[in-house]
């Protein structure tokens, strides 16, 4: 380009055109690749219009923000039901409905609940969310006593090459065991990512104390004081649920420091004392017995059995032996209902802009003239805010084995944030193939892909809090497609209005091309991943 035989436009002229051829090769640049033409029909009939019709509707006020177990989630599931059929997709063969009903039991702890220390030196009550808190569910109130056996950390060998169970018999006993980590007690406590941290320590102390065979674990948090109980009280005074068929919860709780020193009156040690014995880096932490204490738990909890539902959507295949292995696309089409004042959480990121992305893409594969080999899945599942319950379910009872699915591409907020750029996560976990299908299928569209959160030790931990990763944890390759959080994340203002339709409609063409692709490898997905099986789900 010669700057100055142009005409009198002169330097301004001139700079538009740079600009302008600019943008042009950068646009061309980034989606390189042509779409195949066997997949063009389906490729171009997913269009931001149509998710956004959609959305509309599910991230309406009328479905009072698709609490799972609730109307508005019951009539999402008829809605995306009759989608899917006016799509032409079936049931799997051999059922009889897309609907996969399951049932959770939702319970929340009642502020009556108490804690009373019993024993030679100690005789007192302590109420909750003023000196403890309950973790665990319960579908029925608890009534009972226990001795008290303290454990350390609490842990087994392989987190911390140290078996605190070791010569202890806590059978039938509530195991004290110090919160955390030397790590995140040396570390600044209200920090989100720590808090993180905490969660994921009790749910391997808690898995550790129910395989000794203990009655009930506390966790000894010397810091639970006035200013850190609204943080832990958050995440558990409201209405929570399981899965009905999962055995109950043992008692599992997080006590501050005045319960502790009750505990351990019969004793030399507090809990600050016990607490820096444990962080100072020292030979061989202390041995400490909790003598003649018993521990009287009075858990009373409002519990509900309530009816849900998965909807799982088939589109078969055109290769005879092929056909019976799938492709699962997934999304979650519940979100978190209304608070107690009555504000509709619309949850049209979360995840309503996967669920309707998954579904134009079942449309696009539908009208596609030649179908690829393999057949496709599509679920919408319930439950995912309330700990991936609908996904958990699934993929215990799949309709279509696990061993039969080759894939899962999950989508979870694709709606929001930067308009050309996407997060992937999980794509070369378990195979590098599925992962350069990914890439490749990408020339074609020309996102930004960011892997920023592609890694198990994320300290956000995206790659454990979405529904693919009960898929993975059945060795199933997955993929995560995430725009990231905002500040409506969980909020009533995550509004369909908000969303950027042209972004979905990119993400939903990748994960199509990279479906499509995968749907007609002449061979299974190479295993060849960054980790095995047993790294995701130790
Ligand atoms: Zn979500």
């Amino acid at each position: 380009m010669a700057p100055n035989n142009l005409n009198p436009g002169g330097f301004l002229f001139r700079k538009i055109i740079v600009l302008l051829t600019l943008v042009i090769s950068t646009a061309t640049l980034h989606a390189t690749k042509p779409v195949p033409d066997a997949a063009r029909t389906g490729y171009e009939a997913i269009d931001h219009k149509d998710m956004e019709s959609l959305l509309k509707f599910i991230a309406s006020d009328e479905l009072e923000g698709r609490n799972t177990g609730s109307r508005g989630l019951k009539i999402a599931a008829k809605f995306l039901q009759s989608q899917y059929e006016l799509a032409g997709l079936t049931p799997v063969p051999g059922q009889t409905s897309m609907l996969q009903p399951f049932s959770v039991i939702e319970s929340r702890v009642q502020e009556s609940t108490s804690l009373s220390v019993r024993g030679t030196n100690a005789g007192s009550q302590f109420n909750l969310y003023k000196h403890f808190v309950v973790l665990s569910k319960h579908s029925h109130d608890v009534h009972m006593t226990y001795p008290v056996v303290f454990a350390g950390f609490g842990l087994t060998e392989e987190k911390e090459g140290k078996d605190d169970y070791q010569g202890l018999d806590v059978k039938g006993k509530i195991v004290l065991a110090i919160d955390g980590s030397r790590e995140t007690i040396q570390s600044e406590s209200g920090a989100r990512s720590i808090q993180r941290k905490l969660r994921t320590l009790r749910q391997a102390k808690a898995k550790a104390a129910r395989a000794a065979g203990a009655a009930g674990i506390i966790y000894l948090r010397h810091d639970l004081t006035e200013e850190i109980m609204p943080m832990e009280r958050r995440r558990v005074d409201r209405a929570r649920q399981r899965l009905a068929e999962d055995p109950e919860d043992i008692p599992e709780l997080v006590a501050g420091p005045e319960v502790i020193s009750a505990i351990l009156s019969g004793s030399d040690w507090t809990a600050d004392k016990l607490v820096a014995a444990y962080t100072t880096e020292q030979n061989e932490p202390p041995r400490v017995t909790v003598a003649d204490i018993q521990l009287q738990l009075d858990i009373v909890s409002l519990a509900d059995t309530k009816g849900t539902q998965n909807i799982v959507a088939f589109l078969e295949g055109s290769d005879p032996e092929l056909k019976t292995e799938v492709v699962a696309f997934g999304a979650h089409y519940d979100h978190v209902g209304m608070n107690d004042s009555g504000d509709i959480y619309n949850g049209a990121d979360d995840d309503g802009s996967g669920t309707v992305g998954i579904l134009e893409i079942a449309r696009a594969f539908a009208m596609n003239p030649e179908r690829p080999a393999r057949s496709l899945l599509f679920v919408s599942h319930a439950g995912e805010e309330k700990g991936l319950l609908g996904s958990k379910y699934y993929t215990r009872h799949p309709i279509v084995a696990m061993s039969e699915t080759v894939a899962q591409l999950n989508i979870d907020m694709i709606g929001r944030n930067t308009p050309n750029a996407i997060y992937i996560i999980g794509s070369n976990f378990l195979s590098q193939e599925l992962h350069a299908i990914n890439e490749a299928a990408n020339e074609m569209v020309g996102l930004d892909f960011d892997y920023s959160y592609n890694a198990l030790t994320d300290p956000n931990r995206f790659y454990y809090r979405s529904d693919h990763y009960n898929y993975a944890k059945h060795g199933v390759p997955i993929i995560f497609y995430f725009s990231g959080v905002h500040e409506d994340y969980h909020k009533p203002t995550d509004t369909v209005e908000k969303i950027d339709f042209v972004k979905m409609q990119k993400v939903a063409r990748v994960a199509y091309l990279t479906a499509w692709h995968v749907a007609n490898l002449d061979h299974r997905l190479a295993q060849n991943g960054l980790l095995l099986q047993s790294d995701i789900a130790p």
